[in-house]
Formats: C-alpha cells, sequence, structure tokens
C-alpha cells in the first residue's frame, strides 16, 4: 500500500484544495450537499472492485454474495427511508445518477417518438424531462428520443400552470407526465397531475430529485400516493453519495411486468455494471434517513430556507414566486439589473458558492438574471435561522458589491478584484471577506 500522497501528490494536493473550499466556503447550491465522513468511507471501500451485473441472486458473474446482501440491504432502507411497503412498492438501487435514472424510466415505459410533458427548463424544470431550444438542438435523451411537449409556470406568479397543463395534455396526448424540476422552489400538487394523466392515459413519473430528503419526512407532499414511478438522485436533500433509485409500483394493473421492464433498461439498457461502492454509501446514508433525527434535519432545512427568503426580502430582493415551500430559493436580479453570472462569479470570490439560474422569459444560459440558492448543506453543519440571517447579510453585501464594480467600470474592475483575489493561490487564502 503506498498513500495516496506519496503515490499522486498531485490528486492528494487537489483533494486537499477542495477540502478547504468546502471547510472554509458558505455551500448554498441547492442540488449540494455535505454527505457525512461514514458515507464517504463506504464509497471509497472495496466494493468498487466488483463486477456484478443482474439483480440479487441473478448475476452474470461469481463472487457476489456479499454484492448481493448488499444490494438487498439497500432497497429495504430505501422502502424504508421513504414508507413504502414492501409489497406494493420495489425499488432499483443500480442507477448510476439521476440521469441515468430518468431516462431508464423513459425507454421502459414509452417507446421512441411516443409524446411526453415535463417542465420546462427555463420555468425551472430539469434538462433530463426533454430539453430542447430547437428541432435541430435537442439537448436531452429525452427530446432526442422521444417528442418533448413542455409545460409551463404562469407568468404572473411563477407556479406551474396546471390548467394550461390540462388542455395541453389534452391536445397532444402525451404517453408520460413528468413532475419535478431542479429549480422551482414549490411543492407540487400531485393529485391534479394524476388526474391529468389519467384524462389521457399518461404515465406519471415524479423526478423528486431535489425533494427526496424532504419527502422522506414527510415535510412536503408525497408523490408515491398518485405516481406510477418516482425517481431521485441520492446526494441533494437527501446527503448521500453521488447516484440515483427508481421506485415502482409493484403488480401495476396497466404493467404487471414493471418490474422486469425497470430493471432491464437500467441494465443492460441503460448502464451495465453497477457501482458498488456506491450503493453501500446509498445504503449508509439511507439509515441515516431512517432515523428520527432525519426529520429534524429536513424541518430546519425548509425553515432555513423560508428565514434567508424572508431576510433577502426585507432588504427588498425579489424572490420567484415570492418565497419558497422547500429548501431552495430562485432570486430575481432584473430589479438590480444584475446578471446571475456576474454574481456568481464574484460571491466565488467571496468564498460563497451559488450558481446562476434562468428567470422568467431569460433565453441565455450563460448570463442569466437569476440566482438559485439552497440551504440543505448550511443546514449539515447545524446552521439554524440565526446563522442563515447572517449569511442573508453576506449575499445583500455581496450584491452592493456588485452593483458597485457594474456602476463605476464595470467588468475590468471586477476582473482586477478577481486577479488580486486569485493571487495568493495555493497559500489556501483566497477567499476574500465580505
Ligand atoms: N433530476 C433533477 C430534478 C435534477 O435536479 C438533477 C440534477 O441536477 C437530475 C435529475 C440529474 O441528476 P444527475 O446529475 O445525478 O444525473
Amino acid at each position: 500500500y503506498t498513500p495516496l500522497a506519496e503515490l499522486d501528490p498531485e490528486v492528494k494536493e487537489l483533494i486537499d484544495q477542495e477540502t478547504w473550499r468546502q471547510y472554509t466556503g458558505l455551500e448554498l447550491i441547492a442540488s449540494e450537499n455535505l454527505t457525512g465522513l461514514a458515507t464517504m468511507e463506504a464509497t471509497g471501500s472495496i466494493f468498487t472492485n466488483k463486477y456484478s451485473e443482474g439483480t440479487p441472486s441473478a448475476r452474470y458473474y461469481g463472487g457476489t454474495e456479499y454484492i448481493d446482501k448488499l444490494e438487498k440491504l439497500c432497497q429495504k432502507r430505501a422502502l424504508a427511508a421513504f414508507n413504502l411497503d414492501p409489497e406494493k412498492w420495489g425499488v432499483n438501487v443500480q442507477p448510476y445518477s439521476g440521469s441515468t435514472a430518468n431516462f431508464a424510466v423513459m425507454t421502459a415505459l414509452i417507446k421512441p417518438h411516443d409524446r411526453l410533458m415535463g417542465l420546462r427548463l427555463c420555468d425551472g424544470g430539469h434538462v433530463t424531462h426533454g430539453h430542447y431550444t430547437s428541432a435541430q438542438r435537442k439537448l436531452s435523451a429525452a427530446s432526442v428520443y422521444f417528442e418533448s411537449h413542455p409545460y409551463s409556470v404562469k407568468p404572473e406568479t411563477s407556479m406551474v400552470d396546471y390548467i394550461s397543463l390540462a388542455s395541453q395534455a389534452k391536445i397532444c396526448r402525451p404517453r408520460l407526465i413528468i413532475c419535478g424540476a431542479s429549480a422551482y422552489p414549490r411543492d407540487w400538487n400531485y393529485a391534479t397531475i394524476r388526474e391529468v394523466a389519467d384524462n389521457v392515459g399518461a404515465w406519471v413519473m415524479a423526478d423528486i430529485a431535489h425533494l427526496s430528503g424532504l419527502v422522506a419526512a414527510q415535510e412536503v407532499n408525497d408523490p408515491f400516493e398518485y405516481c406510477d414511478i418516482v425517481t431521485t438522485t441520492t446526494h441533494k436533500t437527501l446527503r448521500g453519495p453521488r447516484a440515483g433509485l427508481i421506485f415502482f409500483r409493484k403488480n401495476h394493473p396497466r404493467a404487471p411486468d414493471l418490474e422486469r421492464r425497470i430493471n432491464e433498461t437500467v441494465s443492460p439498457i441503460c448502464q451495465s455494471g453497477p457501482h458498488n461502492n456506491t450503493i453501500a454509501a446509498v445504503a449508509t446514508s439511507l439509515l441515516q434517513v431512517c432515523r428520527p433525527e432525519w426529520k429534524a434535519y429536513a424541518k430546519q432545512v425548509i425553515l432555513n430556507a423560508q428565514t434567508l427568503a424572508e431576510a433577502l426580502k426585507a432588504y427588498g430582493y425579489t424572490l420567484v414566486t415570492d418565497g419558497t415551500d422547500t429548501h431552495l430559493i430562485i432570486w430575481d436580479l432584473r430589479p438590480q439589473d444584475l446578471t446571475g453570472s456576474k454574481v456568481q462569479a464574484l460571491c466565488d470570490l467571496l468564498g460563497i458558492a451559488i450558481n446562476k439560474t434562468a428567470v422568467s422569459d431569460d433565453t441565455s444560459a450563460h448570463a442569466p438574471h437569476g440566482i438559485r440558492l439552497g440551504t440543505s448543506a448550511l443546514t449539515s453543519r447545524d446552521m439554524n435561522e440565526d446563522a442563515i440571517k447572517i449569511v442573508a447579510g453576506f449575499l445583500h453585501r455581496a450584491i452592493q458589491l456588485a452593483s458597485l464594480l457594474q456602476q463605476e467600470a464595470g467588468t475590468k474592475i471586477l476582473k482586477d478584484f478577481a486577479r488580486v483575489a486569485t493571487c495568493q493561490e495555493g497559500s489556501n487564502q483566497g477567499h476574500v471577506q465580505v
């Protein structure tokens, strides 16, 4: 055994720098979290060496006795974490990511060229739900292989427009309706989407990648009551390693073979050997989700997001939908005449990690006018409402600074500022105080 520092000092150095960045900075990216050391220990475990194509007790490789036990344990914990009856629900824990999970579900449920509907990307939907910018630029497998007809939010409120979704569904008669988003701060009305889908004979899939930690704690609406399939990533509010999960109804009246279809589309259709080290880490993180403390964490995540929203509004800022029901806030910077990209660049220098996002009819993905914020990671660092109000103050000062820089000499000052702030590279002192 040669330690990493000796074998590969370059990678070790990058790990150390990233560790420093994560420990000293404020992590406000809504799709991220700070997973526990035990979960990371499982990710770095010896399970990484093992191939195990197939499903428990039906593998193509030998030597899988512990892998079988591990995968079954992970499945059991996944069902328990979401309070699901194993007689009624099954789960596939093999997807490498949320994207693979989503495409595997689409492939299992519908045929190439069938129609599907997901929330428009610039309204907060996820790219894998069928994003395209034109017939020539189809930017997701869902829009390449299926016919995508996105639905929208109401322009006045920025809330999902369930009425126009219903009339659009009547006209285009989709085979699949997807609920879920990555930049939408409000909860979902799954019952209404189920009704719309039943009227046109469509499947309903909920992608709860962002909300899953809150769903498990029963702090937001329950998609399992109404949806045929639920997918999630495991690394956002759920605080696990990077992976995906697919929950499906067993003995579905419309497709009694749904379990076989999902298992086959995950592997061999969309991927091959499971990443067993990741499955071990998913199991470890789900154990924590099953514990009573999880509910307190999820509650605090939402309370912190709502506190942050109120504090920003008190400074006079505009939030999309005027607040949040979840861990996530979309901040509209159009009144400040700032782009999210400028504020993101400045916040990087200040040790605050945020990300730019589209608001309203923003067309540029590179210079949109919004910022997405999330409180999962700060809550994992035990921050409460008092700490979050201080963070809101930092963000306010960052905006003041960005406005000042924009007014005076614009990009040149910002660039000089960036040079000064990063010139101490290597000394781990790159973060500027606000
Ligand atoms: N679905 C939603 C709603 C997401 O927000 C994301 C990630 O941002 C994904 C799917 C894709 O997950 P992954 O990055 O693991 O492929």
